[in-house]
């Protein structure tokens, strides 16, 4: 196991590196031909606009200076944790540390949706009009200030070990790009793979601007949680196809404009055109009109 760890530990960085942008030139190349949905796609104009965001999330994941792996080689270190208390099987300490990090994951998000203030930094990702692999790096780089420490407060809290805490880092990599994928997966496999991970279909209900249907699915890796938590929703793959994506008070071309996405945190919640979109967290904001 030592050395695995070792031979991960020396290339993870390599790995993460080598899965991501193999899955987002490799399923890039597939939307062409198995396409969910074909048109809208303004590629030129969105992907200039989510790749622009994935530079400055380089740039702040980098000034992050606790990572998970640094968080769980010092509960390594000082014996902290559930998983570092307790002798266990591997087996257990590999399912229940996928369990557990992907657990911490699901709140995250649930609560991105579910607090306000959370929700208008975590709406850049769901302005996106069209979906496909460059929907997978539209964050706006304030969601990892938010997101790292819980990340490693629970590597910690449950000692997840080193190796564990790489092998979800690659497999969180692979089907982070995988689940926004604009492909048409062959039913069956699709029906086969939602039992246990997030699929480009369930994803793509998250991704409606229907706010029952956007507060569904906030699963990233497996679907455990939703199933458990009550908030798993599919929908037959002909009526994803016809789906609209994005969210109705921000339309384009405000959802493509860099400066926008950056300030969105920033403007009040409730936008306009807000038709349908109920507030439920800041009932004292009026409408703003949007300036992209
Ligand atoms: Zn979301």
């Amino acid at each position: 196991m030592e050395s695995f760890e070792g031979m991960l530990r020396a290339n993870v960085e390599l790995l993460t590196y080598v899965i991501f942008f193999g899955l987002l030139a490799g399923l890039g190349a597939m939307e062409a031909i198995w396409a969910m949905k074909a048109e809208g796609a303004q590629r030129r104009r969105r992907w200039t606009a989510n790749f622009s965001l994935t530079a400055a999330n380089i740039v702040v994941m980098g000034a992050i200076p606790v990572t998970a792996l640094v968080a769980a080689d010092l509960a390594r270190a000082n014996s902290l944790g559930v998983f570092n208390l307790v002798e266990m099987p591997f087996v257990v300490v590999l399912v229940g540390g996928f369990l557990a990090r992907s657990l911490v994951s699901w709140a995250i998000h649930f609560g991105f949706h579910n607090i306000a203030v959370l929700w208008r930094v975590h709406r850049v990702h769901h302005t996106d009009t069209h979906l496909d692999v460059s929907t997978t790096v539209r964050f706006h780089p304030m969601e990892f200030l938010v997101s790292a420490p819980l990340v490693v407060a629970t590597v910690m809290l449950f000692g997840i070990p080193p190796v564990v805490v790489m092998m979800f880092e690659l497999f969180d990599a692979a089907i982070a790009v995988f689940s926004h994928a604009n492909v048409r997966l062959p039913v069956k496999l699709d029906r086969f793979m939602s039992l246990i991970v997030v699929t480009p279909n369930l994803h793509r209900i998250h991704h409606s601007p229907v706010v029952r249907e956007t507060n569904s699915n906030y699963g990233a890796t497996l679907v455990v949680w939703d199933q458990l938590f009550g908030t798993l929703r599919q929908k037959p793959p002909a009526e994803l196809a016809r789906q609209p994506l994005g969210l109705s008070e921000v339309p384009e071309p405000s959802a493509h404009s860099l400066w926008f996405m950056l300030t969105l945190p920033f403007r009040p919640y409730k936008l306009s055109p807000a038709g349908d979109r109920k507030n439920t967290h800041d009932k004292s904001q009026q409408p703003e009109a949007i300036k992209p």
